[in-house]
């Protein structure tokens, strides 16, 4: 019995996946809008008679039937044309301009997350984009705020707990990012735990916001910054190095400053020996990556190789319309290639923990109280099916 069980590892079923308690840091608000909900919200956008409904200027889509659009997102995500991706987020981005609008998606977001068994969560969206329909930054922090804070009591209410905060990010081409970082830090204690910089990274270096990340440091606040996703390593340094991020929104191409050799030994460049020594969490999502092209296949992904050197990995979910995830489906396809354990699965979580932005008390009793007793209750449920089939009490599964 003992053999067996060692020799299949406790793999977790696809319903065990989804029941883990899971941790997600790198997730956008605007790349995660249910179908319904974009087609319901273009729908409002559109002008009634004469006049017009309100602010925003109309959406009009590509398809109207929910299902249709769902599939549409991952092919246009999925083209490898960035006017087709881009075009995606003009949709999302679209319909989210006024304070009724982000106040639902923020909250049907929370609960699609909690229903998918995440208990915690940094969501990022861009203020400066939701402006259309005459909001100010302040107010459209504020919805946010709101929607997130209805969807954890949603999901409270169906017997599930998640907790979200936000992330606010500035874009890297635009020149807002002084003004983020201000706003981030006048709700710190509000919902908001941090910031976040992104958008295109070739052409715009993270240095070109030195002042924003200066004042965030000044203020003992916390940045994590999109880097080394598609531009490789001088990204990464910059990152760290420059602007002082705490973490590194992808950061897979620190692969590139680790050499693997024939007989299997493994060399660090400076950088990357740097990354694993300060235990700088990467924030990896794995499919958004395939969609980019930043990897060939899960089986290839880097995530393999950095979880068995121990860098502070993570995994997430980047945009789930787009890439049409889940932080269980990103678990799925890690245990299908990798072979993970729920061990795995608890190691990944314990490190998002203890990665986020929220003070460190707050993420100790995360990880005491509701990861590794979830996990724990998880196992021992995987050790009695074992038990019980090889003791032929129950009928076997497959
Ligand atoms: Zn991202």
């Amino acid at each position: 019995m003992t053999s067996q069980i060692d020799r299949m590892g406790n793999t977790p079923s696809a319903d065990q996946i989804r029941r883990a308690p899971k941790v997600l840091l790198h997730d956008h608000l605007d790349g995660g809008l249910r179908p319904g909900t974009v087609v319901d919200l273009a729908r409002e956008t559109v002008p009634h008679g004469h006049g017009g409904a309100g602010g925003a200027p109309a959406v009009q889509l590509p398809e109207t039937d929910p299902d249709k659009l769902g599939v549409w997102f991952r092919e246009a995500a999925d083209s490898g044309s960035l006017e087709r991706y881009l075009e995606t987020f003009s949709h999302t981005v679209g319909v989210m301009q006024t304070r009724d609008a982000l106040v639902r998606v923020a909250a049907e977001c929370a609960e699609d997350l909690a229903a998918d068994g995440v208990v915690y969560a940094e969501v990022r969206y861009a203020p400066e984009q939701h402006l259309n329909g005459g909001l100010s930054l302040e107010e459209v922090v504020e919805a946010v705020n709101e929607g997130f804070r209805e969807g954890e009591r949603l999901a409270r209410a169906n017997g599930r707990r998640i907790r979200v905060g936000a992330l606010l990010t500035a874009m890297r081409h635009a020149a807002r990012s002084l003004e983020i970082a201000e706003l981030a830090n006048r709700y710190r204690d509000l919902g908001v735990v941090g910031f976040d910089i992104a958008g295109a990274e070739a052409g715009y270096p993270p240095t070109r916001h030195l002042d924003a990340f200066e004042y965030l440091k000044r203020e003992n606040n916390h940045f994590t910054i999109h880097a080394g996703e598609a531009f490789g390593l001088p990204s990464i340094w910059q990152a760290l190095q420059w602007c002082g991020a705490d973490r590194l929104g992808h950061g897979v191409r620190i692969i590139d400053d680790i050499q693997v050799h024939e007989d299997g030994t493994v060399k660090l460049g400076r950088l990357a020996s740097y990354v694993r020594d300060k235990r700088i969490p990467l924030e990896l999502c794995p499919s958004s990556n395939l969609q980019t092209g930043a990897a060939a296949s899960y089986a290839e992904h880097p995530i393999g190789l950095l979880r068995r050197l121990h860098f502070r990995a993570t995994v997430n979910t980047d945009n789930r319309l787009m890439s049409g995830t889940s932080m269980s489906r990103e678990f799925e396809h890690l245990v299908e290639a990798f072979g993970y354990t729920l061990d795995d699965m608890q190691w990944f979580s314990v490190n998002a923990m203890k990665s986020a932005f929220i003070p460190f008390d707050e993420r100790l009793a995360m990880i005491n109280d509701v990861i590794k007793p979830g996990y724990a209750e998880l196992k021992s449920e995987w050790l009695f099916q074992q038990t019980a089939s090889t003791s032929g009490s129950t009928p076997e599964e497959g």
